[in-house]
């Protein structure tokens, strides 16, 4: 009776849960509570925990100081407080006429989840408090239904614990006989991976994988399971990146910039130099060796006709700037333009400032004279440029006349447009939407004269761990500036807990001014509006102004400010008329002046680890050894743990890890909801080992040719939603 013919995941997804014996309109209801209709939802719908027979213990065995599992029923249940005020509920439970009490601290919620007469699994240690045996604050499973029928069923060594179900109506017990009717029915599946790499990789066959995920026969069993599972994930994402790459590796459609590597060689002669050597040469410092390094590869980028597609990540202070700027360069010396893009308007203004200065100086020829030599013209598009101002610079791009232009999210405007554009640059790229990258990217092609597709390059300097960057920037070259400039020390992270401790944080502030150096002051982040957070700004600064900093001359810098205020605010700091500045995070990006030695950060826990390790990086960047001080209580473990992190750990790649693991899975793709296809078992950090073995399957998957790659292919349309492949087609 049986169909021996093995079934894809697409075919499972075309059954239908109502086909299974026992579901009625009220389970499939249950079901579609918890997001199952088909038999392919059902068998991905992987259960929390298992129970294996081994592990579950009567009561009667257990000693005091064991840990393990045991099955009750809630006989009495109450709840009051102590005398210390924590809500507490006592609920006596019994298995085979034993009986011990469970304690819940501060989980008030328990009295109603554990009404009398409840059947659950409760893991944890059994305590002895006053002669009476007890388990304090367990796991606890509620187990509706009959266990002993379900379990009686199964031949497989563990019971298998689904998540959710209590609430929807449908018990842990039937879905497991569910999964393994769909499991009978389903038969032997079609495994898209050939034996010989399973073996080669130690993964287990599909079919295999999908009844241990279920029915483990021992938690080995379950873990090797999950191993095919997570594995089958991963690849899933990347072979659709990996044929993305191949797709745009094969377009010849960019631009072939005609650069020399040898401007890049210190020792290349003067004479002999192009635009970009002479650029380099007359800047105040040299390339570190990381810059170097980074800026071959561009150049090599930039010499292809295949469209560059690079992301530079490199720590706060690396020295990004610089790169960027030689990458314009290369742009300009073949007469193209340069669009750079900045996430805020303080930054876009200094970039700005620093790119006049840099490039005014050299010359290109002028497309419009023949033969004529002219500067380097720059612009800067911010919301504050004026009307008449942007018409002017609209036009100088369209026409060619302006060679570079920089701006926030004002360069995505349909009406810039651009005569020759040739690249664009994107700086700390993260603060940008992957709708935002892309339009800029699309717009290089249908704004400019020519159909030629500009180069690209995005910098970020909240360094994605190379875990998640493996998975979503798989379709970007990456180059990373792994040396700080000469000089550098790290920068002493201090978390200060109490506030009697906060003077010497202020008379250590005085001591960096009367040196001649500057200080950071951030306020604490304000949730409800920018508003607000002014005003604390405001606030703060004529407290510190009046109280600890008292004479000493304190600016101001948050959102509420004009663009032209802000400007003002930082250059008066640059020069140190205003050698102390209180601001909000508004200089969270970016910023840079080099003489600031000490920021504070106040009420820290209220920022994330990434944005406080962003935050300290505005100071460190010269080569006064710099402190950081973070300010303030940790209300919660896990801001104690992100502020430890932060106390601990000065570089930016083991911040962000530690910032991944705090946070957990989930954070790959921002804020957005997790799909079905999104990560279900897999997890970036933990499974980091498979991610790059599935990267590297992937690659192979798309060499060995078209057969194997359409059963994924296939299986990639079934089971990635379709919002969620464009996601990773346009980052
Ligand atoms: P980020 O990578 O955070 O964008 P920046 O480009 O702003 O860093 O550089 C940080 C500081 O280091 C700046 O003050 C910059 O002028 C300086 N800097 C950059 N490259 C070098 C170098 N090769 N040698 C010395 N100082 C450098
Ligand atoms: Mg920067």
């Amino acid at each position: 009776m049986s169909d021996p013919v093995p079934r894809r995941l697409s075919d499972l997804e075309a059954v239908d849960l109502s086909r299974l014996r026992h579901v009625g309109p009220k389970r499939l209801d249950a079901l579609e509570k918890l997001g199952l209709t088909t038999a392919l939802d059902l068998l991905t719908f992987y259960p929390r925990r298992y129970l294996y027979r081994g592990a579950r213990v009567d009561l009667s065995d257990m000693k005091v100081g064991d840990e393990a599992a045991i099955l009750a029923r809630v006989e009495r249940s109450s709840a009051r407080r102590t005398r210390q005020g924590r809500a507490l509920v006592e609920v006596e439970v019994s298995d085979a006429g034993e009986q011990i009490r469970v304690s819940f601290f501060n989980q008030s919620w328990r009295h109603r989840q554990l009404p009398e007469g409840t059947r659950a699994i409760f893991y944890g240690k059994l305590t002895e408090y006053r002669g009476q045996r007890q388990m304090v604050n367990p796991t606890v499973d509620v187990v509706e239904g009959e266990l002993e029928e379900g379990s009686r069923r199964r031949t497989s060594g563990a019971l298998a614990i689904y998540p959710a179900t209590a609430r929807a109506g449908v018990s842990s017990w039937e879905i497991a006989g569910f999964v393994d009717e769909s499991l009978r029915r389903a038969g032997p599946l079609e495994d898209p991976l050939d034996e010989e790499w399973r073996r080669e990789w130690d993964l287990l066959s599909r079919t295999e994988a999908y009844w241990n995920i279920h029915q483990p026969s021992e938690p080995d069993m379950a873990t090797k399971a999950r191993r095919r599972l997570v594995f089958d994930e991963f690849v899933r994402l990347q072979l659709l990146v990996a044929l993305r790459r191949r797709r745009l590796r094969s377009r010849e459609s960019g631009v072939s910039h005609p650069v020399h590597p040898a401007d890049l060689d210190p020792l290349t002669p003067v004479e002999d130099l192009t635009l970009l050597g002479q650029f380099l040469r007359a800047h105040p410092f040299s390339l570190t060796g990381a810059q170097r390094r980074v800026l071959e590869e561009i150049v090599h980028d930039m010499a292809a006709p295949v469209p560059m597609h690079r992301l530079v990540q490199g720590d706060v202070g690396s020295g990004k700037t610089l790169v960027a700027t030689a990458t314009l360069v290369m742009a300009i010396a073949g007469g193209r333009q340069g669009a750079l893009m900045a996430p805020t308007e303080v930054l876009a203004d200094q970039l700005y400032s620093a790119l006049r200065r840099d490039l005014a100086r050299l010359e290109v020829d002028d497309p419009r004279v023949l033969g004529e030599r002219r500067p380097v013209r720059v612009a800067v598009l911010s919301a504050r440029v004026k009307t008449r101002d942007r018409t002017g610079i609209l036009a100088g791009l369209r026409q060619g006349d302006i060679d570079v232009v920089v701006g926030t999210h004002s360069l995505l405007h349909d009406d810039v447009r651009f005569a020759r554009l040739g690249l664009v640059v994107i700086d700390e790229q993260h603060r940008f939407g992957v709708e935002q990258r892309a339009t800029l990217r699309d717009k290089g092609r249908r704004a400019s004269a020519e159909d030629r597709d500009p180069d690209l390059l995005v910098m970020t300097a909240t360094p994605i761990p190379r875990t998640a960057a493996l998975a979503v920037f798989g379709d970007l070259d990456r180059s990373t500036i792994d040396e700080l400039p000469p000089g550098r020390r790290p920068v002493a992270t201090t978390w200060i807990r109490e506030t009697s401790e906060e003077g010497r944080v202020w008379a250590r502030v005085r001591e960096e001014v009367a040196a001649g150096r500057r200080a950071y002051v951030i306020c604490p982040l304000v949730e409800e509006s920018e508003r607000a957070e002014a005003t604390s700004a405001v606030a703060e600064r004529t407290r510190l102004a009046t109280g600890e900093l008292a004479g000493l001359a304190v600016g101001l810098l948050h959102g509420q400010m004009t663009s032209a205020e802000k400007e003002e605010a930082l250059t008066l700091f640059r020069r140190g008329d205003t050698p102390v500045l209180v601001a909000t995070v508004v200089v969270e990006v970016g910023v840079d002046v080099p003489e600031a030695s000490v920021i504070v950060i106040e009420d820290a826990w209220r920022f994330g680890l990434a944005q406080l390790h962003q935050l300290r990086g505005r100071v460190g960047r010269g080569e006064a050894a710099s402190e950081c001080y973070l300010l303030g209580e940790a209300p919660t473990l896990e801001a104690e743990e992100r502020l430890g992190a932060l106390e601990r750990l000065a570089d930016g790649f083991a911040v962000a890890e530690a910032d991944l693991s705090l946070r957990g899975e989930g954070t790959l793709m921002g804020a957005r909801q997790r799909g079905r296809s999104d990560l279900r078992l897999g997890n970036l950090v933990r499974d980091a080992d498979l991610l790059e073995l599935a990267q590297r399957a992937a690659e192979r998957i798309a060499d060995a040719g078209l057969s194997r790659e359409g059963e994924w292919a296939a299986e990639i349309r079934t089971l990635i939603e379709p919002d969620e492949a464009e996601f990773l087609f346009r980052s």
